[in-house]
């Protein structure tokens, strides 16, 4: 279990470049990973946690959020609109609203519901047509959009393409939220999350690093 030196890494880097270690926030990644590892990084004091997929969070997160107090649960994958009130009603935060009709979605649930999670704008910086996320030059219209529709944009998030330094990509994500006055930036992972750091990154979602690798068998 690497928690506790994942929280060593991210305080030093915080440190080496000027910043708070508590500015940045640790999202442990829990997809895939099975219940007891999950367990064993809730007993060591983690609280919060990403999943990817909402069928999955929603199988697993319940019962443990009747176990532990104060969990609090990060969306960092696609989101389908018609699984939008699930995850709305499931996670405190969403790091891939990415397309006008989910944030449309999400506006109207969030009056029927009454509440919202924090949003974040996933940004394709990579432009690979694969991945989620908003294009480069789409970004700045998107957010405005979903602020027209009333919501607020707490933060962007994107992931670098496999085979490119993501410094790059950091980079760019960094500038597209400071033109748009977006404050939070969720980037980097367990191979890159002190780059990130040094580059402004609020969130670093660890998955493999803390819970060892995912074993998709
Ligand atoms: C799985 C996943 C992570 C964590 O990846 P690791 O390399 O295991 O740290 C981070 N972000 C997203 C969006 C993911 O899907």
């Amino acid at each position: 279990m690497g928690l506790a030196e994942i929280k060593e890494r991210i305080a030093a880097e915080a440190e080496r470049v000027g910043r708070a270690p508590d500015s940045v926030q640790l999202i442990a990644v829990s997809k895939v990973q099975p219940n007891e590892r999950v367990a064993a990084v809730l007993d060591a004091g983690q609280r919060v946690f990403g999943e990817n997929k909402v069928q999955e969070a929603a199988g697993k997160w319940p019962a443990f959020k009747e176990q532990y107090d104060g969990v609090e649960l990060h969306l960092i994958g696609p989101l389908q609109t018609n699984k939008a009130r699930q995850a709305m009603e499931l996670f405190d935060v969403i790091h891939t609203v990415d397309r006008p009709k989910l944030a449309k979605t999400i506006a109207r649930l969030a009056g029927e519901l009454g509440h919202c999670p924090r949003l974040f704008v996933q940004v394709n910086t990579g432009e690979e047509p694969q991945k989620a996320g908003v294009l480069p030059v789409d970004a700045d219209g998107f957010i405005q959009e979903c602020r027209d529709l009333g919501l607020e944009i707490g933060g962007l998030m994107c992931i670098p393409p496999a085979d490119e330094e993501p410094s790059l990509h950091f980079a760019l994500l960094k500038k597209i939220a400071a033109r748009n006055g977006v404050d939070g930036l969720s980037m980097g992972m367990s191979g890159d999350f002190e780059t990130a750091i040094a580059q402004g990154a609020t969130h670093v979602r660890v998955g493999s690093a803390i819970f060892g690798e995912r074993d998709y068998g």
